[in-house]
């Protein structure tokens, strides 16, 4: 079953004289329990795909179901509330508090959730461990390296148990090594049932998801399934 499906999407910016369609007719279904990379050059629509998928933004047309329902209808209020129940986010530059330990940092969206400070900090415990940081919980991020603040901001995408998991060039300020790590543990999160959706511009890191979707001028220019995962 589809978790996402986009039909005929058109993200369009009017700027004087310049129109850019960042989406451009854009349809495409994404089921549960796959693990998709979003490639494409530079300015292709990456980034505006993401936004709408995660619904941070709306589209200009098209309809946009997630988990079977049309979100174009839903208030702002209903939109924030749908993101924080069913999508974990994770980005490039980490979106890390400097000041805050690790372990306040994954704790902080049970806050919003209004879950017990005991509880917060008992799950922001259990998730560091599950990304192999639990000796490292009262740490902040400055004295992280890339690759343990990484790991720092997904499980705190995951303190909610979301269904689904944004990320944007998560490797893109990462070293090779780190890369592999964190691909590692998102490889771990889709065998545990979660449906992993990534931007990425790197080759090698896409071709360790399970499909591609490349993306020219804000239209899907090809769809493909990796052969060793069909
Ligand atoms: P990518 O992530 O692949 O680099 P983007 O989604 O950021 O691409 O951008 C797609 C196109 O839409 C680009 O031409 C970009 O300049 C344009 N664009 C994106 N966001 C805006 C915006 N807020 N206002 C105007 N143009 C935008
Ligand atoms: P990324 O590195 O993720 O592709 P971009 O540099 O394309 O990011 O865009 C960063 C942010 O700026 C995005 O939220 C995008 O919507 C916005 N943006 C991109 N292009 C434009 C533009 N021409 N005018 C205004 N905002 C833009």
């Amino acid at each position: 079953t589809a978790v996402i499906r986009l039909e005929d999407i058109m993200k369009t910016y009017v700027m004087g004289d310049a129109v850019v369609h960042a989406l451009d007719h854009v349809s495409v279904e994404i089921g549960v329990g796959e693990f998709t990379s979003i490639m494409g050059p530079s300015g292709s629509g990456k980034s505006t795909m993401m936004n709408i998928l995660g619904c941070l933004d709306r589209p200009t047309s098209g309809q946009y179901y997630l988990d079977g329902k049309e979100v174009a209808g839903y208030s702002d209020d209903e939109l924030a509330r749908t993101r924080n129940a069913k999508i974990g986010f994770v980005f490039q530059n980490f979106n890390l508090l400097p000041k805050l330990s690790a372990q306040l940092n994954v704790a902080l969206p049970l806050v919003y959730a209004g879950i017990g400070e005991e509880e917060r900090l008992e799950r922001a415990k259990t998730a560091l461990e599950a990304v192999g940081l639990g000796d490292r919980i009262d740490h902040n991020p400055t004295e992280m390296s890339g690759g343990q603040r990484q790991r720092v901001a997904i499980a705190r995408a995951l303190i909610n148990d979301p269904a689904i998991i944004m990320a944007d060039e998560p490797t893109g300020n990462l070293d090779t090594k780190s890369s592999y790590e964190i691909m590692d543990i998102f490889k771990k999160m889709n065998d545990n049932g979660k449906t992993v959706v990534m931007v990425t511009h790197e080759p090698d890191i896409a071709e360790q998801t399970k499909r591609i979707l490349t993306m020219r001028d804000g239209k899907l220019v090809s769809d493909e399934w990796r052969a060793d995962h069909v």
